[in-house]
């Protein structure tokens, strides 16, 4: 595995653009997925392995590569995405790969094309040197990862293979984490009546009654934060994070919207959790509606003590030299989706603090760091346990 290969595929990679459209118009023709996964298509193109490209919308699909095994047996899943964030605050170079010393610069360059070349790495030298893994492994290149995670969704929901354990590259400094945070958003309305602004009292202002509601949810943010903890990640958070209100300065406003993006440790019921908050809301008296606005996201919950999550510690700890403690996230990723019973963790190169920023960057040191990292798990042998 070099370094000059990996810089390499990296820096195509960032030049190819895969904006994920966040829910806005996408003109097409083909998804925003398809350069990445064509480029991965003649990558592969010179070893014998099966290639699935799986498009489930007129804008998105994944690519699935099968490696089969030595023997039968559950396989290892290594998924990273292909699709960005926009890069509407970075518009002159972020698409122009720029490499400073270890550096590489651009968007995607640490989320999540970074973590993907770790992946690929080692899954052309395996292919190169005409090995076969202990037990089949399976490669996922996930479209629309940014915005709906409808690409992993699309792959579990459809996989008939069984999967034993799941990688998922995300810029994580090569730490493993185990557990994030789970994530519901909706939104709440405040219904009041319009009146001249002259004569307020003949209305109802709907901005004055959201003022409960944003008070209510601040106390029950304190109350999740004290009856939930963990050691893995700070408490529950109820965040609100829009506001509208109003048509006119000259009316008394008959609408006011909150966004909130309520995000639960790993364990804790999304379900019941936002019934609970709902149903709070609903009791202050005012006239409020809510409206969900995308799928809720899992939390991830593997646990320390699986043999994977051991296997996978001890591993990081042999390539970075030095202790390494499982973690968890704030944030959440597609590894929420793997089949509940099946651990799954997430490592990937890069430092999540770049993703999404200008100069978004990642260090090809820490990504032949986890290229080593992933050659030994596709190497194992995770029956014989050898
Ligand atoms: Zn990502």
């Amino acid at each position: 595995m070099s370094h000059d290969r990996a810089q390499q595929i990296l820096c195509d990679l960032i030049a190819i653009n895969t904006v994920n459209p966040m829910g806005k118009a996408w003109p097409g023709p083909a998804p925003v997925e398809r350069p990445v996964v064509e480029y991965l298509e003649l990558l592969f193109s010179r070893y014998d392995v099966a290639l699935e490209r799986q498009t489930y919308s007129d804008r998105h699909e994944n690519l699935l590569v099968v490696i089969p095994g030595q023997r039968e047996g559950a396989a290892t899943l290594f998924e990273s995405h292909i699709d960005t964030v926009p890069a509407d605050d970075w518009p002159e170079t972020a698409f122009q790969p720029r490499v400073e010393g270890t550096k590489i610069f651009g968007r995607g360059a640490c989320d999540d094309k970074g973590p993907l070349v770790a992946m690929l790495l080692p899954l052309l030298e395996l292919l190169e040197s005409g090995q076969r893994p202990p037990q089949p492994v399976l490669f996922l290149a996930a479209g629309d990862e940014e915005y709906a995670q409808t690409g992993i969704r699309h792959y579990i929901d459809n996989e008939r293979r069984p999967l034993g354990r799941g990688l998922f590259g995300e810029p994580t400094q090569c730490l493993p984490v185990i557990q994030h945070k789970g994530t519901v958003r909706w939104d709440i309305t405040v219904q009041g009546r319009s009146a001249h602004s002259s004569t307020p009292a003949n209305g109802r202002n709907a901005i004055l009654d959201m003022l409960p509601v944003i008070h209510c949810l601040r106390e029950l943010e304190q109350e999740f934060q004290t009856r939930y903890t963990s050691e893995l990640m700070t408490g529950p958070t109820l965040t609100i994070t829009m506001i509208h209100g109003g048509r006119t300065r000259n009316a008394v406003p008959d609408q006011c919207t909150i966004s909130i993006d309520l995000r639960l440790l790993a364990g804790m019921d999304l379900q019941r959790s936002s019934e609970e908050v709902r149903r709070r809301v609903d009791s202050l008296g005012v006239e409020v509606s809510h409206s969900l606005h995308q799928a809720a996201t899992p939390s991830l919950a593997t646990s320390p003590e699986d043999p994977f999550t051991q296997f996978v510690l001890d591993t990081c700890r042999q390539e970075l030299g030095r202790d390494v403690v499982p973690t968890g996230a704030p944030y959440c990723t597609d590894a929420a989706y793997f089949p509940a019973g099946s651990p799954a963790i997430v490592v990937g190169p890069g430092d999540i603090r770049h993703a999404h920023a200008i100069n978004e960057f990642v260090d090809l040191r820490e990504v032949m760091q986890c290229a080593r990292i992933h050659k030994r798990l596709m190497l194992h042998d995770w029956e014989s346990g050898r």
